[in-house]
Protein backbone atom coordinates (compact mmCIF):
# COMPACT_ATOMS: atom_id res chain seq x y z
CA UNK A 1 0.00 0.00 0.00
CA UNK A 2 1.17 3.78 -0.85
CA UNK A 3 1.65 5.98 1.93
CA UNK A 4 0.36 9.53 0.81
CA UNK A 5 2.65 11.86 2.62
CA UNK A 6 4.17 11.09 6.22
CA UNK A 7 2.50 9.32 9.22
CA UNK A 8 0.84 12.40 10.42
CA UNK A 9 1.32 15.50 8.60
CA UNK A 10 1.67 18.59 10.27
CA UNK A 11 -2.25 20.47 9.04
CA UNK A 12 -1.96 23.13 11.58
CA UNK A 13 1.54 24.47 10.11
CA UNK A 14 0.35 23.83 6.62
CA UNK A 15 -2.40 25.52 6.89
CA UNK A 16 -0.58 28.55 8.30
CA UNK A 17 1.67 28.53 5.22
CA UNK A 18 -1.26 28.07 2.92
CA UNK A 19 -2.88 31.34 4.44
CA UNK A 20 0.46 33.06 4.01
CA UNK A 21 0.44 32.14 0.66
CA UNK A 22 -2.81 33.91 -0.06
CA UNK A 23 -1.32 36.43 1.96
CA UNK A 24 1.64 37.03 -0.16
CA UNK A 25 -0.52 36.78 -2.98
CA UNK A 26 -3.32 39.31 -2.20
CA UNK A 27 -1.70 42.36 -3.18
CA UNK A 28 -0.77 41.45 -6.78
CA UNK A 29 -3.07 42.97 -9.75
CA UNK A 30 -3.91 39.57 -11.54
CA UNK A 31 -5.85 38.77 -15.01
CA UNK A 32 -6.12 36.85 -17.25
CA UNK A 33 -2.93 38.29 -19.23
CA UNK A 34 -0.18 40.53 -18.06
CA UNK A 35 2.96 40.85 -15.07
CA UNK A 36 0.38 39.93 -12.33
CA UNK A 37 -0.30 36.77 -14.08
CA UNK A 38 3.84 36.21 -14.34
CA UNK A 39 4.92 37.60 -11.06
CA UNK A 40 1.70 34.85 -9.52
CA UNK A 41 3.74 32.03 -11.56
CA UNK A 42 6.79 33.16 -10.29
CA UNK A 43 5.46 33.36 -6.46
CA UNK A 44 4.42 29.46 -6.73
CA UNK A 45 7.55 28.90 -8.23
CA UNK A 46 9.45 29.81 -5.44
CA UNK A 47 7.70 26.56 -4.13
CA UNK A 48 7.14 23.71 -6.31
CA UNK A 49 9.05 23.13 -10.00
CA UNK A 50 6.50 25.40 -12.44
CA UNK A 51 7.44 25.65 -16.13
CA UNK A 52 5.97 28.84 -17.47
CA UNK A 53 4.59 28.78 -21.07
CA UNK A 54 3.74 32.29 -23.13
CA UNK A 55 1.28 32.11 -25.77
CA UNK A 56 1.59 34.89 -28.03
CA UNK A 57 -1.66 37.66 -28.54
CA UNK A 58 -3.83 36.56 -31.26
CA UNK A 59 -2.42 32.67 -31.48
CA UNK A 60 -5.87 30.41 -31.90
CA UNK A 61 -6.99 28.14 -29.49
CA UNK A 62 -9.63 25.76 -30.04
CA UNK A 63 -12.39 27.86 -30.99
CA UNK A 64 -10.54 31.36 -28.94
CA UNK A 65 -7.98 33.77 -29.69
CA UNK A 66 -5.19 34.62 -27.40
CA UNK A 67 -6.36 38.76 -26.58
CA UNK A 68 -4.14 41.49 -25.98
CA UNK A 69 -2.02 41.47 -22.85
CA UNK A 70 -3.17 43.85 -20.24
CA UNK A 71 -1.17 45.52 -17.68
CA UNK A 72 -1.97 48.51 -15.00
CA UNK A 73 0.42 51.54 -14.24
CA UNK A 74 -1.88 53.62 -12.62
CA UNK A 75 -5.89 54.56 -12.47
CA UNK A 76 -8.11 57.19 -10.68
CA UNK A 77 -11.01 59.24 -10.42
CA UNK A 78 -9.61 63.17 -9.55
CA UNK A 79 -12.03 65.47 -8.31
CA UNK A 80 -12.08 69.11 -8.93
CA UNK A 81 -9.53 69.87 -6.03
CA UNK A 82 -7.02 67.13 -7.26
CA UNK A 83 -8.41 64.86 -4.40
CA UNK A 84 -8.23 61.25 -5.45
CA UNK A 85 -11.89 60.16 -4.90
CA UNK A 86 -11.32 56.11 -6.20
CA UNK A 87 -7.51 55.10 -7.23
CA UNK A 88 -6.63 51.48 -8.01
CA UNK A 89 -3.54 52.03 -5.46
CA UNK A 90 -6.09 51.58 -2.48
CA UNK A 91 -7.58 48.39 -4.01
CA UNK A 92 -7.05 46.85 -7.34
CA UNK A 93 -11.26 46.00 -7.50
CA UNK A 94 -11.47 49.58 -8.03
CA UNK A 95 -10.52 49.53 -11.87
CA UNK A 96 -13.12 47.56 -14.25
CA UNK A 97 -10.52 44.70 -15.48
CA UNK A 98 -9.34 45.20 -19.24
CA UNK A 99 -10.14 49.46 -18.95
CA UNK A 100 -8.57 50.32 -21.88
CA UNK A 101 -6.57 53.80 -21.16
CA UNK A 102 -8.18 56.66 -20.72
CA UNK A 103 -7.48 60.25 -19.69
CA UNK A 104 -10.71 62.91 -19.98
CA UNK A 105 -13.04 65.09 -18.02
CA UNK A 106 -16.49 64.41 -16.87
CA UNK A 107 -19.23 65.17 -14.84
CA UNK A 108 -21.21 63.25 -12.33
CA UNK A 109 -23.78 61.50 -14.15
CA UNK A 110 -21.53 60.80 -17.43
CA UNK A 111 -19.04 59.15 -14.73
CA UNK A 112 -21.61 57.23 -13.17
CA UNK A 113 -22.37 55.43 -16.48
CA UNK A 114 -19.20 53.83 -15.84
CA UNK A 115 -19.47 52.91 -12.17
CA UNK A 116 -20.02 49.77 -10.63
CA UNK A 117 -21.86 49.16 -7.03
CA UNK A 118 -23.36 46.40 -5.16
CA UNK A 119 -26.25 48.47 -3.31
CA UNK A 120 -26.90 45.20 -0.84
CA UNK A 121 -23.95 45.54 0.83
CA UNK A 122 -22.97 48.93 0.40
CA UNK A 123 -19.12 48.87 2.30
CA UNK A 124 -18.26 46.00 -0.49
CA UNK A 125 -16.45 46.97 -3.97
CA UNK A 126 -18.02 44.72 -6.52
CA UNK A 127 -15.41 42.59 -8.82
CA UNK A 128 -15.94 43.36 -13.04
CA UNK A 129 -14.41 42.66 -15.86
CA UNK A 130 -14.80 43.51 -19.37
CA UNK A 131 -11.80 40.92 -20.83
CA UNK A 132 -13.41 40.52 -24.67
CA UNK A 133 -15.58 44.07 -25.08
CA UNK A 134 -13.74 47.52 -25.44
CA UNK A 135 -14.83 49.30 -22.41
CA UNK A 136 -13.59 51.93 -19.08
CA UNK A 137 -15.03 51.68 -15.51
CA UNK A 138 -14.72 51.61 -12.01
CA UNK A 139 -15.91 49.93 -9.16
CA UNK A 140 -16.60 51.00 -5.63
CA UNK A 141 -18.76 50.50 -2.59
CA UNK A 142 -22.29 51.93 -2.69
CA UNK A 143 -21.64 54.32 0.11
CA UNK A 144 -18.19 55.61 -1.71
CA UNK A 145 -20.76 56.17 -4.85
CA UNK A 146 -23.59 58.48 -2.54
CA UNK A 147 -20.52 60.45 -1.34
CA UNK A 148 -19.74 61.82 -4.78
CA UNK A 149 -21.13 65.19 -5.34
CA UNK A 150 -21.56 66.93 -8.98
CA UNK A 151 -18.59 68.19 -10.05
CA UNK A 152 -16.13 68.24 -13.33
CA UNK A 153 -14.19 64.67 -12.53
CA UNK A 154 -10.76 63.68 -14.41
CA UNK A 155 -10.28 60.07 -14.87
CA UNK A 156 -7.16 58.85 -15.76
CA UNK A 157 -6.66 55.34 -16.31
CA UNK A 158 -2.67 54.66 -17.30
CA UNK A 159 -3.02 51.46 -18.72
CA UNK A 160 -1.61 49.39 -22.03
CA UNK A 161 -3.87 46.91 -24.25
CA UNK A 162 -1.01 45.38 -26.72
CA UNK A 163 0.29 42.53 -28.22
CA UNK A 164 2.11 40.55 -25.62
CA UNK A 165 1.28 37.45 -24.39
CA UNK A 166 -0.93 34.84 -22.65
CA UNK A 167 1.06 32.96 -19.49
CA UNK A 168 0.58 29.68 -17.63
CA UNK A 169 2.46 27.60 -15.40
CA UNK A 170 2.05 23.75 -14.86
CA UNK A 171 4.32 21.26 -12.84
CA UNK A 172 4.07 17.51 -13.59
CA UNK A 173 5.57 14.82 -11.48
CA UNK A 174 6.04 11.18 -12.63
CA UNK A 175 4.67 8.51 -11.52
CA UNK A 176 5.02 4.91 -12.34
CA UNK A 177 2.48 4.93 -14.86
CA UNK A 178 2.01 8.00 -17.83
CA UNK A 179 -2.28 8.24 -16.55
CA UNK A 180 -2.80 11.48 -15.02
CA UNK A 181 -4.31 12.87 -12.09
CA UNK A 182 -5.60 16.39 -13.58
CA UNK A 183 -5.30 19.52 -10.81
CA UNK A 184 -6.15 22.54 -12.11
CA UNK A 185 -6.65 26.03 -10.47
CA UNK A 186 -7.40 29.74 -12.22
CA UNK A 187 -5.16 32.17 -11.10
CA UNK A 188 -6.39 35.28 -13.16
CA UNK A 189 -8.74 37.01 -10.49
CA UNK A 190 -6.87 40.22 -8.67
CA UNK A 191 -7.43 40.44 -4.98
CA UNK A 192 -9.75 38.02 -3.95
CA UNK A 193 -8.76 34.90 -1.39
CA UNK A 194 -11.17 32.19 -1.58
CA UNK A 195 -11.56 32.76 -5.03
CA UNK A 196 -8.89 32.06 -6.97
CA UNK A 197 -5.88 32.16 -3.89
CA UNK A 198 -7.26 29.43 -1.88
CA UNK A 199 -6.75 26.83 -4.62
CA UNK A 200 -3.83 28.65 -5.53
CA UNK A 201 -2.22 27.79 -1.85
CA UNK A 202 -4.06 24.56 -1.63
CA UNK A 203 -2.40 23.53 -5.37
CA UNK A 204 0.86 24.23 -4.34
CA UNK A 205 0.68 22.56 -1.18
CA UNK A 206 -0.33 19.35 -2.44
CA UNK A 207 2.55 19.54 -5.42
CA UNK A 208 5.08 20.40 -2.35
CA UNK A 209 3.35 17.02 -0.44
CA UNK A 210 3.02 14.69 -3.95
CA UNK A 211 6.99 15.67 -4.27
CA UNK A 212 7.95 14.12 -1.15
CA UNK A 213 5.98 10.79 -1.89
CA UNK A 214 8.54 8.22 -1.87
CA UNK A 215 6.43 6.88 -4.98
CA UNK A 216 3.27 7.77 -6.62
CA UNK A 217 1.37 4.90 -9.44
CA UNK A 218 0.01 8.27 -10.91
CA UNK A 219 1.45 11.14 -12.67
CA UNK A 220 0.42 14.53 -11.21
CA UNK A 221 -0.48 17.24 -13.58
CA UNK A 222 -0.91 21.05 -11.58
CA UNK A 223 -1.57 23.77 -13.84
CA UNK A 224 -1.81 26.93 -12.65
CA UNK A 225 -4.17 29.15 -15.45
CA UNK A 226 -6.20 31.92 -16.48
CA UNK A 227 -9.61 31.30 -16.11
CA UNK A 228 -11.44 30.15 -19.34
CA UNK A 229 -9.09 30.97 -21.63
CA UNK A 230 -6.32 29.83 -20.26
CA UNK A 231 -7.71 26.19 -19.37
CA UNK A 232 -8.69 26.34 -23.38
CA UNK A 233 -5.36 27.42 -24.29
CA UNK A 234 -3.84 24.26 -22.25
CA UNK A 235 -6.13 22.07 -23.97
CA UNK A 236 -4.99 23.58 -27.28
CA UNK A 237 -1.10 22.96 -26.54
CA UNK A 238 -1.97 19.56 -25.33
CA UNK A 239 -4.05 18.05 -27.35
CA UNK A 240 -1.86 14.84 -28.31
CA UNK A 241 -1.49 13.88 -24.03
CA UNK A 242 -4.88 15.08 -22.45
CA UNK A 243 -6.17 11.40 -23.12
CA UNK A 244 -3.39 10.40 -19.99
CA UNK A 245 -5.67 12.57 -17.82
CA UNK A 246 -7.89 9.99 -15.70
CA UNK A 247 -8.71 11.68 -12.85
CA UNK A 248 -8.90 15.49 -11.92
CA UNK A 249 -9.89 18.34 -9.98
CA UNK A 250 -10.82 21.92 -10.43
CA UNK A 251 -9.49 23.41 -7.17
CA UNK A 252 -10.76 26.49 -5.62
CA UNK A 253 -12.96 28.20 -2.72
CA UNK A 254 -11.32 25.78 -0.64
CA UNK A 255 -10.40 28.31 2.56
CA UNK A 256 -13.78 29.78 3.02
CA UNK A 257 -16.28 28.30 6.23
CA UNK A 258 -18.85 26.58 4.52
CA UNK A 259 -19.48 22.84 4.09
CA UNK A 260 -17.71 20.86 1.78
CA UNK A 261 -19.36 21.00 -1.82
CA UNK A 262 -18.42 18.63 -4.70
CA UNK A 263 -19.63 18.83 -8.30
CA UNK A 264 -19.36 15.80 -10.28
CA UNK A 265 -18.09 15.55 -13.76
CA UNK A 266 -20.01 15.21 -17.08
CA UNK A 267 -19.95 11.47 -16.63
CA UNK A 268 -21.60 11.60 -13.27
CA UNK A 269 -20.05 8.20 -12.30
CA UNK A 270 -16.28 8.70 -13.18
CA UNK A 271 -13.82 7.36 -10.46
CA UNK A 272 -13.24 10.42 -8.82
CA UNK A 273 -16.63 10.88 -8.48
CA UNK A 274 -16.83 7.66 -6.49
CA UNK A 275 -13.83 8.59 -4.37
CA UNK A 276 -14.54 12.07 -3.56
CA UNK A 277 -18.25 11.44 -2.76
CA UNK A 278 -16.48 8.48 -0.43
CA UNK A 279 -14.22 10.75 1.09
CA UNK A 280 -16.71 13.29 2.23
CA UNK A 281 -19.37 10.63 3.44
CA UNK A 282 -16.33 9.22 5.99
CA UNK A 283 -15.87 13.04 6.93
CA UNK A 284 -19.08 12.61 8.96
CA UNK A 285 -19.79 16.26 8.57
CA UNK A 286 -22.45 17.99 6.20
CA UNK A 287 -21.58 18.31 2.53
CA UNK A 288 -23.42 18.61 -0.52
CA UNK A 289 -22.82 16.91 -3.90
CA UNK A 290 -24.02 18.83 -7.26
CA UNK A 291 -24.18 17.39 -10.30
CA UNK A 292 -22.57 18.64 -13.44
CA UNK A 293 -23.57 21.68 -15.29
CA UNK A 294 -21.51 24.04 -17.94
CA UNK A 295 -21.10 26.94 -15.38
CA UNK A 296 -18.94 27.22 -13.03
CA UNK A 297 -15.21 27.26 -13.25
CA UNK A 298 -12.51 24.89 -15.62
CA UNK A 299 -14.52 21.43 -15.53
CA UNK A 300 -16.64 24.07 -18.57
CA UNK A 301 -13.64 23.13 -20.31
CA UNK A 302 -12.28 19.80 -19.52
CA UNK A 303 -16.01 18.61 -19.78
CA UNK A 304 -16.74 20.00 -22.94
CA UNK A 305 -17.98 17.27 -25.25
CA UNK A 306 -14.70 16.87 -27.04
CA UNK A 307 -12.94 16.15 -24.20
CA UNK A 308 -15.61 14.53 -21.36
CA UNK A 309 -12.89 13.63 -19.33
CA UNK A 310 -13.34 12.47 -15.76
CA UNK A 311 -12.88 16.00 -13.78
CA UNK A 312 -14.85 17.32 -11.06
CA UNK A 313 -14.51 20.15 -8.73
CA UNK A 314 -14.45 19.82 -4.91
CA UNK A 315 -14.50 22.85 -2.91
CA UNK A 316 -16.25 24.69 0.12
CA UNK A 317 -18.78 27.23 -0.98
CA UNK A 318 -19.31 26.76 -4.63
CA UNK A 319 -18.95 29.18 -7.63
CA UNK A 320 -21.08 32.04 -6.84
CA UNK A 321 -22.84 30.75 -3.58
CA UNK A 322 -21.73 32.76 -1.22
CA UNK A 323 -22.54 36.31 -0.47
CA UNK A 324 -18.45 37.69 -0.54
CA UNK A 325 -17.71 36.06 -3.90
CA UNK A 326 -16.48 38.41 -6.66
CA UNK A 327 -16.39 41.55 -3.82
CA UNK A 328 -13.98 42.83 -1.86
CA UNK A 329 -15.28 40.93 1.05
CA UNK A 330 -13.61 37.82 -0.46
CA UNK A 331 -10.53 38.74 1.39
CA UNK A 332 -7.97 37.46 4.59
CA UNK A 333 -10.40 37.47 7.10
CA UNK A 334 -12.90 35.14 4.91
CA UNK A 335 -10.20 32.79 4.23
CA UNK A 336 -8.60 31.05 7.39
CA UNK A 337 -5.66 28.39 7.71
CA UNK A 338 -8.27 26.04 9.73
CA UNK A 339 -10.99 25.89 6.56
CA UNK A 340 -7.74 25.51 4.46
CA UNK A 341 -5.82 22.70 6.25
CA UNK A 342 -9.45 20.91 6.68
CA UNK A 343 -9.99 21.18 2.71
CA UNK A 344 -5.61 19.72 1.93
CA UNK A 345 -6.57 17.12 4.31
CA UNK A 346 -9.89 15.98 2.22
CA UNK A 347 -7.79 16.35 -1.35
CA UNK A 348 -5.13 14.12 0.23
CA UNK A 349 -7.60 11.40 1.39
CA UNK A 350 -9.08 11.57 -2.37
CA UNK A 351 -5.43 10.92 -3.42
CA UNK A 352 -4.95 8.45 -1.19
CA UNK A 353 -7.87 6.44 -2.98
CA UNK A 354 -6.76 7.03 -6.20
CA UNK A 355 -3.88 5.60 -4.95
CA UNK A 356 -4.76 2.70 -3.94
CA UNK A 357 -8.00 1.15 -4.73
CA UNK A 358 -7.11 -1.69 -6.65
CA UNK A 359 -9.00 -4.92 -6.94
CA UNK A 360 -7.83 -7.94 -4.87
CA UNK A 361 -8.59 -11.62 -4.52
CA UNK A 362 -8.59 -13.72 -1.70
CA UNK A 363 -7.01 -16.80 -2.20
CA UNK A 364 -9.39 -19.01 0.39
CA UNK A 365 -12.85 -18.46 -1.03
CA UNK A 366 -14.58 -21.17 0.83
CA UNK A 367 -15.27 -20.13 3.90
CA UNK A 368 -13.43 -18.10 6.45
CA UNK A 369 -9.41 -18.19 6.28
CA UNK A 370 -8.29 -19.08 9.54
CA UNK A 371 -6.95 -15.37 10.87
CA UNK A 372 -4.94 -16.99 14.24
CA UNK A 373 -2.86 -19.20 12.64
CA UNK A 374 -1.52 -16.19 10.74
CA UNK A 375 -0.92 -13.78 13.47
CA UNK A 376 -3.85 -11.35 11.96
CA UNK A 377 -6.50 -12.00 15.14
CA UNK A 378 -4.07 -10.79 17.55
CA UNK A 379 -4.80 -8.75 20.47
CA UNK A 380 -4.99 -4.50 20.39
CA UNK A 381 -4.06 -2.81 23.15
CA UNK A 382 -5.81 -5.44 25.90
CA UNK A 383 -8.71 -6.48 23.36
CA UNK A 384 -8.61 -7.44 19.62
CA UNK A 385 -10.15 -4.06 17.72
CA UNK A 386 -13.61 -5.12 15.95
CA UNK A 387 -12.74 -1.74 13.47
CA UNK A 388 -9.49 -4.32 12.37
CA UNK A 389 -11.33 -7.54 12.52
CA UNK A 390 -13.81 -5.83 10.56
CA UNK A 391 -11.67 -4.66 7.89
CA UNK A 392 -9.63 -7.74 7.42
CA UNK A 393 -13.32 -9.91 7.12
CA UNK A 394 -14.43 -6.95 4.48
CA UNK A 395 -11.51 -7.34 2.57
CA UNK A 396 -11.15 -11.06 2.46
CA UNK A 397 -14.83 -11.36 1.67
CA UNK A 398 -15.32 -8.90 -1.04
CA UNK A 399 -12.03 -9.59 -2.63
CA UNK A 400 -13.71 -11.97 -5.43
CA UNK A 401 -12.70 -10.39 -8.10
CA UNK A 402 -15.43 -7.66 -8.80
CA UNK A 403 -14.76 -5.46 -6.02
CA UNK A 404 -11.93 -2.89 -5.65
CA UNK A 405 -10.95 -1.33 -2.16
CA UNK A 406 -12.96 1.80 -2.71
CA UNK A 407 -16.30 -0.58 -3.24
CA UNK A 408 -15.53 -2.23 -0.12
CA UNK A 409 -15.25 1.16 2.09
CA UNK A 410 -18.58 2.25 1.05
CA UNK A 411 -20.16 -1.31 0.99
CA UNK A 412 -18.73 -1.62 4.98
CA UNK A 413 -18.80 1.70 5.94
CA UNK A 414 -15.52 1.53 7.23
CA UNK A 415 -13.01 4.44 6.18
CA UNK A 416 -10.67 3.93 3.00
CA UNK A 417 -7.61 4.36 5.36
CA UNK A 418 -8.59 1.40 7.49
CA UNK A 419 -10.05 -0.97 3.98
CA UNK A 420 -6.47 -0.11 2.71
CA UNK A 421 -4.59 -1.01 6.04
CA UNK A 422 -6.81 -4.22 6.12
CA UNK A 423 -5.61 -4.86 2.75
CA UNK A 424 -1.88 -3.84 3.40
CA UNK A 425 -1.76 -6.41 6.30
CA UNK A 426 -3.29 -9.33 4.61
CA UNK A 427 -0.98 -9.41 1.39
CA UNK A 428 1.55 -9.77 3.39
CA UNK A 429 0.23 -13.85 3.83
CA UNK A 430 -0.99 -15.41 1.31
CA UNK A 431 -4.53 -15.15 1.83
CA UNK A 432 -4.76 -11.93 -1.17
CA UNK A 433 -3.08 -11.14 -4.07
CA UNK A 434 -3.38 -8.23 -6.71
CA UNK A 435 -5.28 -8.88 -9.71
ZN1 LIG B 1 -14.30 34.00 -10.04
Amino acid sequence: MRRIVGEDPDFSSLGEEMWRMVKGLYPICRSITGEGLRETLRVIGEHIPLRTRELPTGKRVLDWTIPMEWNVREAFVENSRGERVIDFEDHNLHLLGYSHPLDAKMGLAELKKHLHTLPDHPDWIPYRTSYYDDNWGFCLSQNQLEGLPEDSYHVRIDTTLEEGHLSYGECIFPGEVEDEVLLSCHACHPSMCNDNLSGIALTTALGKLLSEMPSRRFTYHLLFAPATIGAIAWLSENLDRVGRVRHGLVVTCVGDPGHMTYKRSRRGTARIDRAVELILRESGEEYEVMDFSPWGYDERQYCSPGFDMEVGSLTRSSHGRYPEYHTSADDLDLVRPEHLSDSLRKYLAVIDVLENDRKYLNTVARGEPQLGRRGLYRAVGGGTSEERMLSLLWVLNLSDGDYGLMDIAKRSGLPFRVIREAAGELLKTDLLREI
